[in-house]
């Protein structure tokens, strides 16, 4: 019943993510369709509903828009798995820093593209040199994620995010 349900509009897009329970309240409403279920039931003294991990709603609603999700450390650490992006070392997030990739002081941007998650050791390697003069390179190139939902769906654990996949694509 904790479960997360990502709400799509009428169009697919995805608007929101909300609690099982009102996930459930608005399909038997009538005012969403389930379009994934989940493997969990909704029991009560009469019938066993099912309980949907992705809802759309029948009626296209506006909604305003939704804030550009910022590459804060929190974000960033989301995004990245809380793995450090030089060496590939998993820290809890109070062991990794927030690296600019191009530091500030070279006119590095606080960019999504500039921001990657980095252990201490990577760091203190690294210091104030660019990337390439510390002779360090990255395991991958850092992207802003394709809408702000993903970073729920890199949150999202395993099945869930076989899920809701298809739907965060949306841009
Ligand atoms: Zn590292």
């Amino acid at each position: 019943m904790n479960s997360n349900v990502l709400v799509l509009n009428a169009s697919y897009e995805p608007i929101n993510i909300c609690m099982a329970r009102r996930a459930v309240v608005l399909v038997l409403k009538g005012v969403a369709i389930c379009e994934e279920a989940s493997p969990h039931y909704l029991h009560s003294p009469t019938r066993k509903i099912p309980i949907p991990s992705v809802i759309r709603l029948r009626h296209y609603i506006k909604v305003p828009r939704i804030r550009e999700k910022r590459p804060t450390k929190k974000n960033v650490l989301i995004r990245d798995r809380n793995a450090c992006q030089y060496c590939g070392k998993k820290a809890s997030p109070s062991e990794l820093t927030l690296d600019h990739i191009t530091p500030r002081s070279r006119g590095g941007k606080t960019r999504w593209e500039n921001l990657v998650a980095c252990c201490r050791r990577c760091n203190s390697r690294k210091g104030d040199q660019a990337m390439t003069d510390a002779g360090m390179s990255l395991l991958k190139r850092p992207r802003e994620p394709v809408h702000p939902f993903q970073l729920h769906l890199f949150r999202a654990r395993g099945n869930v995010r076989k899920r809701w996949r298809k739907y965060l694509y949306y841009s």
